[in-house]
């Protein structure tokens, strides 16, 4: 065992040592011929590991995953329209607040800690009034609770509705189908299930999306203005250097070495993505079944709404946040709970990105979380 804790949270993770290497080497310049080809070829490779079509753009920006949120809403949002978001806890909160500032008027759609709206319900609130956008979470990171995108994209695709998914705790890891489903933007963190340190807000945006932004009465921050961004990323494609802001080198440097590990498992990419989200899938059963072993509860109601990139686990009775320092006392770091609600009565453990290729790891945090409940549950 290392003497660095392993670090089991819903973001940052684990990453690669492919990962690592690359994002410890030095600094290039932005219009260095190698980062020139790195940056080029991560826009492409994002288009696969989203399932997008050529038609799609992708964006790489230096920032967080709530950057990128606040990007989709000043891009596709006018002052005055209406949207429609499913919450389902702490990050559909986040996304509702930025709705407001942008002056949208929001309609959500909730239901309880744990649970997800039903399909029929979302789409009586698209049917109430014409509504510019459908916001939802894909993974809230609060409840470990997964939407049926697919669905959602649907019942929007059939009324024309916009839909922009966070998939800040989702994407790579959990299907995503962009293209065929018809999702018009779907946004990422480079710290979550992509596998990479913090540093990048990535996301695609379709046609329609795009279509949208050009169709604004006034153009959004500069910095978060796709238009601005656009022919950066086209030129890049294009294997030619560009600028607007420095784009945050470094870690393109090491995208494109995480990206290019995902694909790799298949020359198509659409089977490589299809392994990748079924290999989280398995694991996420492992980590389940040690759970239940271990006589806990998850806070999603459901076996079919519980995410594959984390478990939100209720604590046992009569223990609390204790247990959190309990299993980093056994060398895991695991995260206590987030939704407002309830935070003080669960903990999260994150097992997304590289950590779904290393059994060892996987054993290892299951065994401290065992080992913790078992001596906390003594002590009481
Ligand atoms: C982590 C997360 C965010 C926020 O990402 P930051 O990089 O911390 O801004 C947003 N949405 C979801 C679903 C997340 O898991």
């Amino acid at each position: 065992m290392s003497n660095r804790p392993l670090l089991m949270i819903p973001g940052p993770i684990e990453v690669s040592d492919g990962v690592s290497d690359a994002a410890a080497e030095a600094p290039r310049s932005h219009v260095a011929p190698d980062f020139v080809e790195a940056m080029g070829g991560s826009l492409q490779a994002m288009r696969h590991v989203w399932r997008a079509g050529e038609d799609a753009q992708p964006f790489i920006l230096a920032g967080s995953g709530s950057l990128a949120m606040d990007m989709a809403t000043w891009n596709v949002i006018e002052p005055g329209e209406r949207v429609v978001v499913v919450n389902t806890g702490f990050f559909s909160d986040r996304s509702v607040e930025m709705l407001h500032r942008r002056g949208a008027h929001v309609t959500q759609v909730s239901a309880e800690p744990g649970d997800a709206p039903s399909i029929d319900a979302v789409a009586r609130a698209l049917d109430e009034r014409p509504t510019a956008a459908l916001f939802a979470t894909h993974v809230d990171t609060s409840t470990g609770v997964r939407l049926d995108a697919e669905g959602l994209c649907r019942i929007a695709r059939e009324r024309n509705v916009l839909t922009v998914f966070d998939g800040v705790c989702a994407t790579g890891g959990e299907r995503f189908e962009m293209d065929t489903w018809g999702a018009d933007v779907y946004l990422t963190a480079s710290q979550k299930a992509i596998g990479l340190p913090p540093g990048l807000a990535l996301l695609v945006a379709s046609p329609r999306a795009l279509e949208r932004r050009r169709a604004l009465s006034a153009p959004p921050p500069m910095s978060l203005d796709w238009l601005e961004w656009l022919p950066v990323m086209t030129a890049y494609e294009a294997r030619r250097p560009s600028y607007f802001a420095t784009p945050a080198t470094t870690l393109v440097w090491a995208l494109r070495t995480g990206l290019d590990e995902i694909l790799s498992a298949d020359t198509d990419p659409g089977t490589a993505m299809d392994a990748r989200v079924s290999a989280h899938a398995t694991v996420a059963g492992t980590f389940r079944a040690a759970w239940r072993d271990m006589g806990l509860d998850l806070v999603p109601v459901s076996e079919a709404l519980a995410a594959n990139t984390l478990s939100a686990i209720r604590y046992p009775d009569g223990i609390g946040q204790e247990l959190v320092s309990a299993i980093k006392e056994r060398g895991v770091v695991v995260a206590p709970g987030l939704h407002p609600e309830f935070k003080d009565r669960y903990f999260r453990v994150g097992h997304m990105g590289d950590i779904i290729t290393r059994p060892a790891d996987i054993s290892r945090c299951i065994d401290a979380v065992r080992d913790a409940v078992q001596a906390t549950r003594a002590e009481l």
